[in-house]
This record gives structure tokens, C-alpha cells and sequence, in this order.
């Protein structure tokens, strides 16, 4: 499904996140950048080693004890359709009381501010820390949707910010809320 929030589409689809042609994907990333298993895991096998190459750069000057949670750093999309990865590491989930919903919403919104800033105008998102991370995704999806709608509220630039979710299960999640948001 998409929809309209001023200029902007909202897609949601069902699909890999490594195949989305939008200028910008974005990774659910671990702090240490080096890599990972699920999206971070598919990102660095279908971009190729550029994109661990300048991730080790922004680890030697940026962020040399890693990246924390909610914080967004960009790199060359490789051998990917898409011109650039973010990379974002998303809170792990333990019980919701450990500012998990926070850290979630300021990952969404500082990939967003990064891809104005850069330029993007269409950008492709996972589910953020809803695979190893453990964030059910029904909160999880809550919190992506609002992220997003209240980021295109404030601010123009964005043609297109597509959710790419993984199973029709997820997919689902994601529909209801946005019809509801
Ligand atoms: P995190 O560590 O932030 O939880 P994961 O990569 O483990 O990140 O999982 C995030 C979500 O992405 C999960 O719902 C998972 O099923 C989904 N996922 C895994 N691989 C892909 C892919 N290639 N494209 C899109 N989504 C994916």
C-alpha cells in the first residue's frame, strides 16, 4: 500500500531490502559496523567490501568505541542499486523500560535528517530491531510509522520513504498501523 503525507509517499511492501532501487537503504546495523547476520548480514554480501571499507573509517575517526543506538552514519551503497547505505544501530529490546521506544524513533528520525542532508529523496527502510534485536514488532511498527509521518511533518524534501518488511506477517503489522496513524 502507500500513501500521501503532504509531498511525500509512504510505501509499504514486501520484499529485500538489498534490492530496492531507492537512493538510499537503510541498515539495521550493530554498533560495531562490522557487520552482522540478517539485514546487516545481506547489505554487506550484495554491496560488496567498499561498504565495510569506509565503515572501518568511520569507526578509526567517528565512532571509535562504535556506534550508539538511534545514530545514523552513511556509506557508498557498493555494488547495490541504491547510491548509499545508512546505517543505523536500533535500541535491543528488554522490557520497554530501558528508553527502547526513544532510541527507536531518534534511529528513524537521524536516518531521515541524514538522507536531506545528503540530498536523498527516496529512501528504503527494514524493520528496525525487530529481527536479532527482539522488539515485537507490533510496538515497533508504531513507533517506525509516527517516527516517520511526524519527521514529514516537519521537515520537505522526501519524495519517497518505502518500508521494506520481510514477511506478509510483518507487512501486515505495518499496514494496520499506518491506516490507523
Ligand atoms: P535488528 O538487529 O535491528 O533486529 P535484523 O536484521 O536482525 O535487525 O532484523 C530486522 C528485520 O529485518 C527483521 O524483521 C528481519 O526479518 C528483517 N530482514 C532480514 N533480512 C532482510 C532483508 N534482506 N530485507 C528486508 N528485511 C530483512
Amino acid at each position: 500500500m502507500d500513501v500521501k503525507i503532504g509531498t511525500t509517499k509512504i510505501t509499504l511492501i514486501l520484499g529485500d531490502i538489498t534490492e530496492q532501487e531507492t537512493e538510499a537503504i537503510v541498515n539495521a546495523a550493530n554498533s560495531s559496523l562490522m557487520g552482522g547476520g540478517g539485514v546487516d548480514g545481506a547489505i554487506h554480501r550484495s554491496g560488496g567490501h567498499e561498504i565495510l571499507k569506509e565503515c572501518k573509517v568511520i569507526r578509526q575517526t567517528l565512532y571509535p568505541a562504535g556506534l550508539p543506538a538511534g545514530k545514523a552514519v552513511a556509506t557508498t551503497g557498493g555494488k547495490l542499486k541504491a547510491k548509499k547505505v545508512i546505517h543505523t544501530v536500533g535500541p535491543i529490546w528488554s522490557g520497554g523500560n530501558n528508553r527502547e521506544p526513544e532510541l527507536l524513533a531518534e534511529a528513524y528520525r537521524n536516518c531521515l535528517a541524514l538522507a536531506l542532508k545528503m540530498g536523498l529523496k527516496t529512501i528504503s527502510f527494514p524493520s528496525i530491531s525487530t529481527g536479532a534485536y527482539g522488539y515485537p514488532t507490533e510496538k515497533a511498527g508504531r513507533i517506525a510509522i509516527r517516527a516517520v509521518i511526524e519527521f514529514l511533518g516537519k521537515n520537505a524534501g522526501i519524495e519517497e520513504v518505502r518500508f521494506v518488511l520481510h514477511s506478509s506477517h510483518d507487512l501486515l503489522v505495518y499496514e494496520k498501523e499506518l491506516t490507523e496513524s
